[in-house]
């Protein structure tokens, strides 16, 4: 980082929306061959600010200098011609096109023929083949995974000979072995000489992967640092403009009689594989005020589970049982009946009505409350939810404000409070904290803490270990199906208690956990 011209210098750039002042002269600079995290909390910016790179929005002031020449981004597409490349959040592919078509849509000869389509798949078997991928040219990107679907958007930067990447939060949605095959292919990309704008929540792949940092805070310009100079702390610190600790503290707790009990519980089938036993005999119970942190690799069944318990799947055998009363639990109405609520997994396909406004998506669950005599009472709609926005600090310009223009820690504050205002006994939280940032974790973290304090049962999925063993007075392990063990709160927050469950999740630890599986209930 020594005095080579910048690929890329955005300075004193300012935008405003209706209500809120997004971006207030803000600069960021890219090196070539550098990877560079732009972080910042939820609206923080950063969105923003890559949409104005990429020609989505107009910057209001501020220039935009790309290899020493002033450039106007005009629209995406322009964006494109100039080498800058966004891949979303939110992929953006023709689902129903082949990845071939794909990489080359909108460039495709106009009359492509036979043979200029056999060449057009040679050179996309080749871009696979430089980002590792045996991807065939006609398959339809509707059968791909996220990473497949990712690995596609970027075979098309490099098609157009990119010089600037973005990626905004690319990993969010990806494996652990899916991410480093894309960190592997960000340092290829970085040797080639692109510069790489990558945003990301997740504070051990930002200090894996960037050279540099900069951190926006409600719209400004905080600063810009080496990764190998500074720490999470100091990050954490420019995020938010005070210290926080990254994970909500474990206060005292004391668990109650049991709410939810689970006895024998097994399922068999998933849209693949209608024979695979996805969860083999899982027992276990809650009590009230006691949170329950499921921990297991992706796959290994912690989402079927609590689907089964909340009713959205059927199981095939097994009791569920609230409060001593068998339930039959044959739909999420009959949970929602039973004083159980769900935060799910993928909370912008299932639980956020994306088009709705806020407030209509935190009064849903409690349409009883709000509806008299048949209509919604706007009013009182609107003062319930008020205060739990209030209570969750949840940022917004309007109250009708749509939850698709929402921040994902916004979002997931959005979808806890339709819950809080149910009341529940018993919520079922899976990922809670997945794609948002620190800030706004802390802040779920310390909401959640609250929930069990005042009582309600808490079951925790999450694939940050660091997250299970800090907020969790219990908890259980999964592998292949079947809960293989479980720690206490005081066990899991002492030495080594990451490596056992490491094992435990890896089926590493089958037989010395298989005592404590009787211990369970
Ligand atoms: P980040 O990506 O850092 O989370 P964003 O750039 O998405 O932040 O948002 C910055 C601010 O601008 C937030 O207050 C957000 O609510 C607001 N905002 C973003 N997009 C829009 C929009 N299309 N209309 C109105 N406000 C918006
Ligand atoms: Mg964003």
């Amino acid at each position: 980082m020594n005095g080579q011209q910048p690929i890329l210098r955005m300075e004193g750039i300012s935008k405003r929306f209706p209500g809120v002042q997004a971006l207030n002269n803000v600069h960021l600079e890219v090196l070539p061959g550098e990877i560079h995290g732009l972080l910042g909390e939820n609206g923080a910016g950063k969105s923003t600010l890559m949409k104005i790179l990429s020609g989505v929005y107009k910057r209001e002031t501020g220039r935009i200098v790309l290899d020493g020449q002033d450039i106007e981004v005009n629209n995406p597409h322009h964006a494109q011609t100039l080498g800058i490349t966004i891949i979303h959040q939110e992929l953006n592919l023709m689902p129903n096109l082949t990845v071939a078509e794909n990489v080359f849509i909108g460039r495709e000869p106009n009359t492509a023929t036979f043979v200029q389509w056999r060449a057009l798949h040679r050179q996309t078997r080749e871009l696979m083949r430089r980002l590792g991928m045996n991807l065939s040219p006609t398959a339809l990107v509707r059968n791909l995974s996220v990473a497949e679907q990712q690995m596609v958007e970027i075979a098309r930067a490099l098609s157009v000979e990119s010089r600037v990447i973005i990626m905004d939060e690319p990993t969010s949605a990806l494996t652990e072995n899916e991410v480093m095959h894309l960190f592997s292919i960000m340092r290829d990309l970085r040797t080639q000489g692109l510069g790489i704008i990558f945003i990301s929540h997740r504070m051990d792949e930002v200090f894996e992967i960037c050279d540099r940092i900069t951190v926006l805070r409600d719209g400004e310009y905080v600063g810009t640092v080496n990764a190998a100079q500074t720490n999470r702390d100091e990050i954490i610190r420019m995020m938010v403009g005070r210290a926080v600790s990254e994970f909500f503290g474990h206060g005292e707790s004391h668990p109650g009689e049991v709410v939810l009990e689970v006895h024998n519980l097994s399922k068999t089938g998933t849209a693949d594989d209608p024979d695979k036993r996805v969860v083999k005999g899982a027992s276990f119970s809650i009590r009230k005020g006691e949170i329950v942190g499921l921990a297991g690799l992706v796959g290994s069944g912690r989402t079927d589970l609590a689907r089964c318990i909340f009713g959205v799947d059927r199981r095939d055998s097994g009791e569920i049982i609230i409060n001593g009363q068998p339930v039959a639990m044959k739909s999420p109405r009959d949970a929602i009946r039973a004083g159980m609520g769900m935060v799910p997994e993928d909370r912008k396909l299932q639980a956020l009505f994306l088009a709705m406004s806020v407030e209509a998506n935190a009064s849903i669950g409690s349409l009883g409350d709000v509806a008299r005599f048949g209509f919604i009472n706007g009013r009182l709609e609107r003062r319930m939810v008020g205060a739990y926005v209030n209570k969750l600090n949840i940022r917004l310009a309007r109250f009708d404000q749509r939850a698709l223009d929402l921040s994902g820690g916004n979002q997931q504050k959005v979808v806890i409070s339709r819950w809080l205002a149910l009341k529940p006994q018993i919520l079922i939280m899976d990922e809670p904290t997945r794609g948002i940032d620190v800030g706004a974790k802390a802040e779920v973290h310390a909401l959640i803490r609250q929930l069990a304090q005042e009582g309600v049962a808490i079951l925790m999925i999450s694939s940050e270990l660091p997250e299970v063993l800090a907020m969790s007075d219990r908890v259980l392990v999964m592998h292949e199906g079947e809960i293989v063990g479980q720690l206490s709160g005081a066990e899991a927050r002492s030495p080594g208690s990451a490596e056992r469950i490491g094992a435990m999740m890896t089926g590493e630890h089958d037989h010395a956990a298989a005592h404590s599986i009787h211990e369970l209930r």
